[in-house]
C-alpha cells in the first residue's frame, strides 16, 4: 500500500454500501481504497431479510446469494401484541441470508477486483484543493479524489463531522439472535410486543434469526436481556413459542443501543454518504439493506462518470446524488416513519390489524409504500 498514492475512491466503512461501491468502481478498473474498523467475517444486529429489488443488481456484481444458501422467502406474518396474527403474500419477495455470510462473499469480490482492504479506524477527514485526506487511529494518512461515507448508523466519524442526528438522544436498541428450530423457510414474520417488534426469518444452513428492536424506556426497567424478553417479549405468544422451543446458535444475543432514525445529508463535508450513514429506515420494513446496496448503485454510477470526465464537477456530482437520493429514498423513509408511529401505539396498531384482516389487500399495498422496484442496470 502506498501512502502517497492519491486513490480514485477511498471508502470508509465495509458494509453492504461500502463494498457495493467498492466492486462497482474497481470492476470499472478505478484504484480503491476500503478501510474497515472491524476484522471480517463478523455477526451484525440486523434482521437479515433481504428485498429481491436487489437481485438484479448483485447479479450485475456477480454475485448470486443463493450460491452461498440463501433463503427464499414470499410469505408474510404479523401479529400484533394481542396476540392477533394476519398473513400475506410478499409480491416481490426476499431472501434470508446472514449477514456474516453476505459481507464476506462482498468483500471476496472487492478482494478479487483489486480494491485495497485495511483494517483501521476513521478518526478524520479533511477537503483541501479538491482533494481528501483521511486519517485513521493508526495515525496514517490517505489520499483520494473522492470519499465515500459508508459507516453505518452511527460512528466517531458522525461526531467528528458534527452531525446534526448525532446531537439528539436515540431511544432505540437492537438484539439479535441465531437459533434452530422450527421455522418455515419461505416465511418472515414480524411481531409486536409492547414497546418493540421481533423480525424472524431463516438464513442460510437452516438457522433462524430472531432480531427485535425496543425502546430505551421499555427495556430499563428490567436488569437484562434474558428479563425483558421474560416479562416483555414473551407477552407475545408467538414469541414466547419461538424462543422457548429453539437452541441458541450464538452464546449470548448480539445488542447495539442508540439507533437513529433522523434524518441525515445525503452529502456531507463533500463526502458521498451511502448507506445508514446517509439515512436509515425503521427496520420493521425490512429495507435496510436494499436501501444500502440501492444507495451505493446510485453513487458509485455518478462517481464513476465524474471521474471519467462526464460530469463536469463536484459540485454537479453532489447535486444530481442529493437529488437522486431523495427521488429514490425519501418517500420510503416517510412512510416507513409513519408504520412504526402508527405501530408504537397499541391500540392503533391492534385497530390496523383488524381492518388487515378483514381487507386483506390492503397489507400489500402498505408493504408496497417502504418498498421499490427492481433495482434498474
Ligand atoms: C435491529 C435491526 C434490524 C434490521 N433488520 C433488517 C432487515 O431485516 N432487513 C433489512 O433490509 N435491513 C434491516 N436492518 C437495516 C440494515 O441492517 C442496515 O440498513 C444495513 O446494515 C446498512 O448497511 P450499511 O452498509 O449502511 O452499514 P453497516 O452494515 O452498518 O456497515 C457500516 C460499516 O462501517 C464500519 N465503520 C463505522 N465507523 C467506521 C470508521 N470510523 N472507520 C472504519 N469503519 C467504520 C462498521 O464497522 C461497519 O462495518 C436492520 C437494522 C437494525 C438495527
Amino acid at each position: 500500500m502506498d501512502k502517497n498514492q492519491t486513490y480514485d475512491t477511498i471508502i470508509i466503512g465495509g458494509g453492504l454500501a461500502g463494498l457495493c461501491n467498492a466492486i462497482y468502481l474497481s470492476k470499472f478498473g478505478k484504484s480503491i481504497l476500503l478501510i474497515e474498523k472491524n476484522s471480517f467475517p463478523n455477526h451484525k444486529v440486523c434482521g437479515e431479510y433481504i428485498s429481491n429489488e436487489v437481485l438484479p443488481y448483485l447479479s450485475f456484481l456477480d454475485i448470486n446469494p443463493f450460491d452461498f444458501g440463501a433463503v427464499k422467502i414470499n410469505n408474510f406474518q404479523l401479529s400484533t401484541t394481542n396476540n392477533k396474527l394476519v398473513s400475506a403474500k410478499l409480491l416481490l419477495g426476499g431472501f434470508g441470508i446472514s449477514r456474516y455470510q453476505l459481507d464476506n462473499i462482498l468483500l471476496e469480490k472487492a478482494k478479487e477486483n483489486g480494491v485495497i482492504v485495511l483494517q483501521d479506524t476513521v478518526v478524520a477527514t479533511h477537503f483541501n484543493n479538491d482533494k481528501f485526506k483521511v486519517e485513521t487511529k493508526n495515525n496514517k494518512n490517505f489520499y483520494s479524489k473522492i470519499a465515500i461515507g459508508a459507516f453505518g448508523k452511527r460512528s466517531v466519524l458522525d461526531v467528528k463531522l458534527e452531525r446534526d442526528f448525532i446531537k439528539k438522544k436515540s431511544p432505540y436498541l437492537g438484539v439479535k439472535i441465531h437459533v434452530k428450530g422450527n421455522f418455515d423457510s419461505n416465511k418472515v414474520a414480524l411481531h409486536n410486543f409492547k414497546g418493540g417488534y421481533c423480525g424472524v426469518s431463516k438464513v442460510e444452513n437452516d438457522v433462524i434469526n430472531l432480531c427485535y428492536i425496543t425502546n430505551f424506556s421499555s427495556f430499563k426497567k428490567y436488569k437484562n436481556i434474558t428479563d425483558f424478553q421474560e416479562k416483555e417479549v414473551f407477552k407475545n405468544q408467538f414469541l414466547k413459542d419461538l424462543f422457548k422451543q429453539s437452541t441458541p446458535v450464538f452464546e449470548a444475543p448480539l445488542s447495539i443501543s442508540q439507533i437513529s432514525f433522523e434524518t441525515k445529508n445525503p452529502v456531507e463535508h463533500h463526502m458521498i454518504m451511502c448507506g445508514d450513514s446517509a439515512g436509515m429506515i425503521h427496520p420493521l420494513c425490512g429495507n435496510g439493506m436494499s436501501m444500502a446496496i440501492q444507495s451505493a448503485q446510485i453513487a458509485s454510477k455518478l462517481i464513476l462518470n465524474y471521474l471519467e470526465g462526464q460530469i463536469l464537477s463536484r459540485k454537479q456530482l453532489e447535486n444530481e446524488y442529493i437529488s437522486r437520493w431523495n427521488k429514490q429514498f425519501k418517500w420510503r423513509l416517510k412512510a416507513g416513519h409513519f408504520i412504526a408511529m402508527l405501530f408504537r401505539n397499541n391500540k392503533m396498531a391492534n385497530f390496523l390489524l383488524q381492518v388487515v384482516r378483514k381487507i386483506p389487500f390492503l397489507l400489500p399495498i402498505i408493504i408496497k409504500q417502504t418498498h421499490g422496484k427492481p433495482i434498474k442496470l
